[in-house]
């Protein structure tokens, strides 16, 4: 959208605010709110000033002065203020008129422009299936409350039948049974169809929604692909609506990849290709999954580098209790067609050539989604570049489940790392591949290690409930 077409969009709208925003480098979307009479075409230009010191991650006190500067193709009208008020995303600048290098957005704008540079092709796509729980705060509660945060399946009922007035009405959900039978078992399906009516009406296309496989109200809506900063912004428009809704109907919606200890945890899949122009590249009939070489190739990037590559799309200490064997998330680096305990997924059904693409199934939503994407495209055209063949590596195709597979066939298959620290050591020893092209720089990245490390640090320091469970009486 023009700047032109802004300025005469608040005043069809009376707009009464506009609301700059920026996401950190951990994902939280900031804002600051400008009164609309205030905006004009040098708002666009010149930006809005903030405190870069008070972001954590961004800059020390000595240099906090920054700028966010709008791109105006991003606004949407806010669907949760009393007052009309258009978002918009920004791009963060330092006062010298130079794009700040640790703003999120601005990797992903450069990893972009990076693979246009490498001639492999001219777009990648992204389309991410985050996962995400919708709590009642009755249950929530009970949760935070309970010493292990555990489910079983006498416990499965407690979202419904300990606050139902006039008795348990029956249709409960067991553990993992949440895939995906209707009303009256499901009992939120009027929420997501009201998140994917505000996020139609935020500009988003919503392919379908719903119940995902664990008890306790787990959700998932689809979104249309698209590149990749254009994806990480409808990521972060997809988790403002979701938690706002919820808000609305007195609920909580949480990302996080494992909130419940023994049912399953919740994911972001990613879905990827590349094209050139109008031609996709991931596809050539009759190859193995109708995948081309380069494709191929570029699962071998994935696949390769995919230990640090997960210390940025699994980045939090929660993101590990998720990735465990028997809960549909991937704990082995190899890759196959339809088979869902891959890392690496290949889908067969209904794909049309363009719709050719590869699954990146690791990633969970605790991932700052315009890092997450921007690695692994990195990862992907590394593994295009130098040829890397995952068939010759060991990762596969593995066509058979492969909790299955016998002691000799298993030799030699490599794990997702176990702890956030060890996706940390991976990523100090193999980072070269983000720094291709300067999309990540050197000082973000060990920023970024500091950062997470601190995470790790904090929680391995406190006393965990099941240690009571297992030492107490000792
Ligand atoms: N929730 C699973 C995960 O953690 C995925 C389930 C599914 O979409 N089939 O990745
Ligand atoms: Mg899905
Ligand atoms: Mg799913
Ligand atoms: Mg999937």
């Amino acid at each position: 959208m023009s700047v032109e077409n802004v300025l005469s969009l608040i005043k069809e709208k009376n707009i009464e605010w506009v609301d700059f925003r920026f996401t950190d480098i951990g994902g939280i979307s900031h804002h600051i709110s400008v009164p609309a009479v205030e905006v004009d075409a040098d708002t666009f230009v010149n930006g809005v000033a903030f405190d870069g010191s008070s972001i954590h991650g961004f800059k020390g006190i000595e240099e906090s002065d920054m700028v966010m500067i709008p791109d105006t193709e991003t606004i949407y009208e806010d669907a949760f203020t009393a007052h009309p008020t258009l978002i918009v995303y920004c791009n963060i600048y330092t006062p010298g008129g130079d794009r700040y290098d640790r703003d999120p957005r601005s990797i992903a704008e450069r990893a972009e422009e990076y693979l246009q540079t490498t001639g492999i092709g001219t777009a990648a796509y992204f389309a991410p299936e985050s996962e995400f729980f919708i709590f009642d705060n009755v249950q929530f509660e009970n949760s935070m409350n309970k010493s292990s945060f555990e489910v079983d399946s006498e416990e499965a009922v407690w979202n419904t039948g300990r606050k139902e007035e006039g008795g348990n009405l029956g249709f409960k959900i067991g553990v993992k049974g949440g895939y995906f039978p209707v009303a009256p078992v499901d009992t939120q399906q009027d929420i997501r169809s009201e998140m994917c009516r505000l996020m139609m009406e935020a500009g988003l296309r919503i392919e379908r929604h719903h119940h995902e496989v664990a008890t306790a109200g787990q959700g998932e809506i689809n979104f249309r692909f698209d590149t990749l900063t254009k994806t990480a912004d409808n990521l972060m428009k997809y988790k403002y609506i979701i938690q706002n809704v919820a808000r609305q109907y007195g609920k909580v919606a949480t990302f996080m990849p494992k909130p419940l200890f023994g049912d399953n945890g919740s994911g972001m899949h990613v879905h990827q290709s590349i094209f050139n122009g109008d031609s996709p590249l991931f596809y050539e009939k009759g190859a193995y999954a109708n995948l081309s070489e380069m494709a191929i190739h570029y699962v071998g990037g994935i696949l390769h580098h995919a230990p640090a590559l997960i210390a940025i799309t699994n980045p939090s200490t929660n993101s590990f209790k998720r990735l465990v064997p028997g809960y549909e998330a991937p704990v082995n680096l190899v890759f196959a067609k339809g088979n869902r305990s891959a890392a690496v997924r290949i889908p067969i059904a209904a794909v049309t050539p363009k719709g050719c693409r590869i699954e990146f199934r690791t990633p969970d939503s605790t991932a700052n989604p315009y890092l997450a994407f921007a690695a692994m495209l990195m990862a992907g055209l590394d593994g295009i570049k130098n040829k890397i063949d995952p068939r010759a590596l060991g990762y596969g195709p593995f066509d058979k489940n492969i909790y299955e597979l016998s002691d000799e066939e298993k030799a030699g298959i490599r794990s997702v790392p176990g702890t956030l620290d060890e996706a940390l050591d991976a990523l100090e020893a193999d980072h070269e591949f983000l720094l291709q092209g300067e999309v990540f720089s050197q000082d973000f990245i060990d920023n970024y290690i500091n950062l997470k490390r601190a995470d790790a640090k904090a929680v391995a320091i406190r006393i965990h409930p099941y240690e009571y469970e297992l030492y107490f009486n000792l």
